[in-house]
């Protein structure tokens, strides 16, 4: 392999990806890509409990959609398969043996209701964070206070066992943070971890350092919330003898609320209305969540607005496309305090890159939408109407909203429009409008703007009094795209109709 730059996106399939993960597989992903390494995909699916049917599937298809592809995978490939932590027990039986060996690790009897006992007491004498530690492990049933015969006969006879890690007594654990500088943590405050539970299958701390180690990840990049983690994992690294091989570590703010209180979560996804993950995601219980893609996002403007939540590019230039992210990124623009997510900005990407698309994709969506209302539209026409409303457009269906109007005549009037603009004048304004227009030969701006102008100077009014009815009139609208466009597209036929039909409906 031997790539300059190896991350890995490890999600566990416990349900849908959350939109803080996105963020994060999203840098590693830039990172790889940046640096020509290798992006890989690793399950972390060791624990059972926490294990939701269709969530590996779910994920897949995420990444997919937004364009992220790995370069080894569980659906890839590569030279490190499998890439699921249940298919690779027989690799962590083999390294939790060496840790057995040299004493990093010790075998422990006590029960659930032991350990609780324990804490317990230990809270009892003000003990704030209780530990099975160097020093409550004295009291505790493990293979440092057990005589080797008890051991052995207990584990002859079947009795159940989980093997932790002997965090050594009163140490500096220091290690290097990309975005946080040098961390230092006492291995006072640290517990001795459950490596291999009772069944035989590792625990998150041991699985995930074996596998980036054997993996050759150079960059951990994961969220804030496994800082706490890192010095079990970088005792871990020591213990194995793989201090030299250890990866950087690059752990990212927090992604907070849109008010700034608090981690963002679900729960303020829905409190303000937007989705918390990237596709649609049907629960166990079958709830049904939105995601960004149902919602009409596009995949490059969410990854936009992502990767600004948290680094910047050092310019001014705010929209990219993936491709721009991937030359612009760098670890060194991380930032280092937590971002507030704010929607209105991924709206206001998803608007600036649907009007960087090919307005034939467009198009084709307008055209679909239209002949589900059993509407005609040919391509041409559809490109007009597109090129014309882009601007007032968010969404993908708001193509339709926006432009269906070309083809729908109104059939009501905005009622505040009406009085405070319809009146003598622009009245005949608009009947002089309506009878002359069979006598405009060429149907172009010009022509049209000159007859407008000079009926609105015979009958003593303005512009401002005269355009919002002509557009209601058209279009049944208060607001839409420059009405002089709308009036060339829709053509001479349609605009009279619709003024005579307003006429008359006013009469
Ligand atoms: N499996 C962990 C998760 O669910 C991975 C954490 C890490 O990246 O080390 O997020």
């Amino acid at each position: 392999m031997n790539h300059a730059v190896n991350v890995r996106f490890a999600p566990s399939p416990t349900g849908a990806l959350h939109i803080g993960s996105l963020r994060t597989v999203l840098y590693n992903y830039l990172l790889a890509k940046k640096k020509g390494g290798r992006f890989i995909l690793r399950i972390e699916d060791t624990d059972q409990k926490r294990f939701v049917p269709g969530a590996e599937q779910y994920i897949m298809e995420s990444l997919q959609w937004l364009g992220i592809i790995p370069d080894e995978g569980p659906e890839q490939g590569g030279p490190s398969v499998p890439y699921k932590q249940s298919e690779r027990l027989a690799i962590y039986q083999q390294y939790i043996q060496l840790l057995l060996d040299a004493g990093h690790a010790y075998y422990a009897f006590d029960t659930p209701e032991e350990i609780e006992e324990m804490r317990k007491r230990l809270k009892e004498a003000k003990i704030a964070s209780p530990q099975y530690n160097s020093i409550s492990r004295e009291w505790m049933k493990n293979q440092f206070t057990l005589p080797p015969e008890q051991v052995k006969e207990w584990m002859d006879g079947g009795k159940s066992y989980v093997i932790r890690l002997n965090v050594p007594h009163k140490e500096c654990i220091r290690f290097h943070d990309v975005v946080r500088g040098w961390v230092k943590v006492d291995t006072a405050v640290l517990d001795d971890k459950v490596l291999m539970k009772s069944d035989g299958i590792p625990t998150y701390h041991f699985a995930s350092v074996i596998d980036d180690y054997l993996m050759q990840i150079t960059h951990v990049i994961r969220g804030e919330e496994w800082l706490p983690s890192t010095p079990i994992h970088v005792l871990l690294y020591r213990c194995l003898g793989w201090a030299e091989q250890m990866p950087q570590f690059v752990h990212l703010p927090l992604l907070l609320s849109p008010n700034g209180t608090g981690k963002l979560s679900k729960r303020h996804a829905d409190q303000y209305g937007f989705p918390a993950f990237p596709i649609t995601w049907n629960t166990p219980a079958l709830i049904v969540e939105k995601g960004f893609r149902e919602e009409g996002y596009l995949p490059e403007a969410l990854l936009n607005f992502l990767a600004l939540l948290g680094w910047n590019p050092g310019t001014e230039q705010e929209v990219f496309t993936t491709k721009e992210l991937i030359n612009a990124f760098s670890l060194e623009r991380l930032g280092k305090s937590g971002v507030k997510f704010d929607i209105a900005k991924a709206n206001w990407f998803n608007q600036q890159h649907i009007k960087k698309q090919d307005p034939t994709i467009w198009a084709d969506y307008f055209i679909t939408e239209a002949t589900k209302e059993g509407i005609a539209c040919s391509e041409q026409n559809a490109i007009q109407i597109c090129a014309l409303v882009k601007d007032r457009v968010t969404f993908p269906k708001d193509f339709w909203l926006e432009g269906s109007f070309f083809f729908v005549a109104p059939n009501s009037y905005d009622d505040d429009t009406m009085v405070k603009k319809w009146n003598v004048q622009t009245k005949a304004v608009l009947i002089d409008f309506t009878q002359k227009l069979s006598n405009l030969t060429e149907w172009n701006h010009k022509n049209i703007r000159q007859f407008l102008q000079e009926s609105i100077v015979a009958h003593d009014t303005s512009v401002g009094g005269i355009m919002p009815l002509l557009r209601l009139a058209l279009t049944g609208k208060t607001a839409g795209p420059d009405l002089m466009d709308t009036i060339v597209l829709l053509g001479k036929d349609k605009v009279h109709t619709r003024l005579t039909v307003f006429l008359i409906s006013r009469s």
